[in-house]
């Protein structure tokens, strides 16, 4: 349980989850409570992902709220000073720094909350959630439903071959799936794709091989 009285002390909160397992809405919902109640709330959002909105963080729903586009983690601590609480959507695009400012932000008694992917498109965890996760006082893995057959869904597939682990796009190239439904990428697409460059969806569509889970 999430403590809803502050006891002048900052914590992490992570929200991770696969793609459409509602993070961007659940930390939506947080920060709208927060606000309600009157706190200085500073939202922040990765440069790189400007999928939907340059200014708000949008959930696939179409929920929205304000936020501040960065470029480097760095930039939060500065930003957030006079804040309460402080959020943070698409937490697996940012750096190993993050880790150090959310426990600065934290140890200043403000709330942080971090949503991100978990897991990328290849079921391995996606740095650096796995280490904030480990931190963190209070973690939420959220689950979507399953496109295939219907069950919780935790993984993320990706329906084009592409080598590089980011690959920024939605609905058109990705789907939620569970254990049973979800197919790693080919062993020689998995090896390189590690290697941090990113690129827009849609451009490089390739066919897709049939594939068999092993
Ligand atoms: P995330 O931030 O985890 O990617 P969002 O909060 O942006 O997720 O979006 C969650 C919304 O995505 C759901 O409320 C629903 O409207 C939509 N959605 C699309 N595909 C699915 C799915 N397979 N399972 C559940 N919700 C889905
Ligand atoms: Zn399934």
């Amino acid at each position: 349980m999430i403590p809803i009285i502050q006891r002048n002390t900052g914590w992490i909160e992570v929200v991770c989850g696969c793609m459409f397992s509602g993070k961007s809405e659940e930390l939506i919902r947080r920060l709208r409570r927060a606000m309600i109640a009157r706190q200085k709330v500073a939202i922040f959002k990765p440069a790189i992902d400007n999928r939907y909105s340059e200014d708000h963080i949008v959930s696939h729903s179409d929920n929205k709220i304000p936020s501040q586009v960065i470029s480097s983690a760095e930039e939060i601590l500065q930003a957030s000073l006079e804040s309460h609480v402080v959020g943070i959507d698409e937490a697996q695009f940012f750096d190993a720094s993050l880790i150090d400012v959310c426990l600065k932000l934290s140890n200043m008694g403000k709330r942080v909350i971090v949503a991100g992917l978990d897991m990328d498109y290849r079921g391995m965890p996606f740095e650096p959630i796995p280490h904030l996760l480990a931190i963190a006082e209070y973690i939420t893995k959220m689950q979507a439903i399953c496109v295939v057959c219907g069950n919780p869904a935790s993984f993320t597939y990706r329906t084009i071959q592409d080598s590089d682990r980011v690959v920024i796009g939605a609905a058109n190239i990705y789907e939620a799936r569970c254990r049973n439904c979800y197919i790693p990428p080919p062993a020689e697409e998995a090896s390189v794709a590690s290697n941090g460059k990113e690129k827009s969806a849609g451009k490089k569509k390739k066919k897709k091989k049939k594939k068999v889970k092993a």
